[in-house]
């Protein structure tokens, strides 16, 4: 990057040579509006009320109870969770979609403690997303013996990886900093110690390149909701590798996932594939975004996504450096193999200034204590939207316009 500044013109040309600009149109964003939160809740597709309204007035009101069957209902989860694992570079089979990532965490985990019965630790890391670490808490609690390991505060991971570890839970591209973990190298190194690997997708699924069948991955989990624009609360996913199918046990062993929920029998015996993950009836309205985003994932390469994504990211850390005289500090990694899709700066008053942003129609969001997260979502992102959210950065800082008391004022979510 050359040090002379970078003007909007740059941005331009950026945007006029870059082969995903025309999926910006796929997507409903209000007008005024600089999308950096993807990575948190994308928007809809273009098409999704359109989708929904079909499944509500035909598959529903039409088709009532038949189309569990006429309408593939009963399937439509595991259908949905094989196009969406190819994004994952999961075989056909090995993703089903379901409940919240919260409850697949807990699934995968106990199935992972079942598979391992030798070993009762759990190893996770002590800045993972506090989800991932209060469901292992909660197994811990509940099942006896087990206990959990945070990398950071009880050791490294060295230190931790022993004859004890079940299982180890990590989360792919950190939520708070953006930085990514070798997926291969880290699966390895856990599976070389006896343990299975449990990996949280949340910021990686539809953000950056996932391979889990090279990396020999056993589980995945990860929301639909962020960069794969399922809407709020939309669906989760689980991974499990085949060669885990037969003998993987999860105990909320609901009717979903019997071999034959319709026998009606009294005795639980699991579905023999991925099925066996599913819990209770799947939530059929809650797909049908999802159905409109994949057919978008479809027609796009993650490699092109990948691309665009790391050159919004050095965009925007060349602007900041550039426009904000140093007050605002990346502690998201530099270097293109150990970042996701998002960049994060530390200010003591990251709070206020997001919502000063926020007011001007720059959209990210921030993260305790210090934090301004920005997502980048290459499909409906543009280079010009980054270098307008920079400006509007640097401007608040250079007037010192986020000191207001209106800023400040915390809400709920943040
Ligand atoms: C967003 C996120 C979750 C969210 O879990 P829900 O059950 O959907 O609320 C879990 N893990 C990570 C790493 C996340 O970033």
């Amino acid at each position: 990057m050359s040090a002379a500044p970078i003007d909007r013109a740059q941005a331009r040309a950026l945007d006029a040579a870059d082969p995903l600009a025309r999926w910006r149109a796929a997507f409903d964003l209000p007008p005024g509006v600089i999308y950096l939160d993807g990575n948190s809740l994308g928007p809809p597709v273009r098409g999704t009320s359109a989708r929904l309204r079909q499944v509500v007035d035909e598959e529903w009101g039409r088709g009532l109870i038949r189309s569990w069957n006429d309408a593939a209902w009963f399937t439509r989860a595991e259908r949905l969770g094989d196009r969406l694992g190819r994004l994952l570079g999961a075989e056909p089979g090995e993703t089903v979609i379901c409940d919240s990532t919260s409850v697949n965490i807990f699934k995968v985990l106990a199935a992972a403690l079942h598979l391992r019965p030798g070993r009762r630790a759990i190893v996770s890391d002590a800045d993972n997303f506090p989800t991932d670490l209060y469901i292992a808490q909660g197994i811990a609690a509940f099942v006896p013996g087990v206990t959990l390991r945070l990398i950071g505060v009880d050791g490294t991971p060295a230190s931790l990886l022993d004859e004890q570890v079940a299982a180890v839970l990590l989360t792919h591209v950190d939520y708070r900093t953006g930085a990514m973990l070798d997926m291969a190298a880290t699966t390895r190194r856990t599976q070389t110690a006896g343990a299975l690997m449990v990996w949280d997708l949340a910021h990686s699924a539809g953000a950056v390149p996932v391979d889990l069948a090279a990396a020999g991955a056993d589980f995945a989990i990860g929301c639909t909701y962020k960069y794969l624009n399922s809407g709020p609360g939309g669906p989760a996913f689980v991974f499990a590798a085949r060669r885990h199918h037969a003998a993987a046990r999860q105990p909320l062993s609901g009717w979903m996932g019997h071999a034959a929920p319709f026998a009606f029998a009294r005795a639980f015996e699991p579905d023999p594939g991925i099925r066996r993950f599913l819990c209770g009836t799947p939530p059929i309205l809650s797909l049908a975004p999802l159905a409109a985003s994949l057919d978008i994932w479809e027609q796009v390469g993650i490699d092109d996504v990948r691309r665009k994504s790391l050159a919004l990211g050095d965009l925007f850390l060349a602007l900041v450096e550039q426009r904000c005289g140093g007050a605002l500090i990346s502690v998201t990694p530099r270097a293109h193999a150990l970042r996701g899709s998002q960049v994060s700066l530390r200010h003591p008053d990251a709070y206020a200034i997001m919502q000063a942003l926020i007011a001007r129609g720059v959209i990210g969001d921030f993260r305790t204590p210090d934090l301004l997260r920005f997502g980048f979502a290459p499909l409906y992102t543009s280079f010009e939207d980054v270098f307008d959210a920079a400006c509007a950065l640097a401007e608040l800082i250079a007037t010192g316009a986020w000191d207001r008391a209106e800023f400040r004022r915390r809400q709920p979510v943040t």
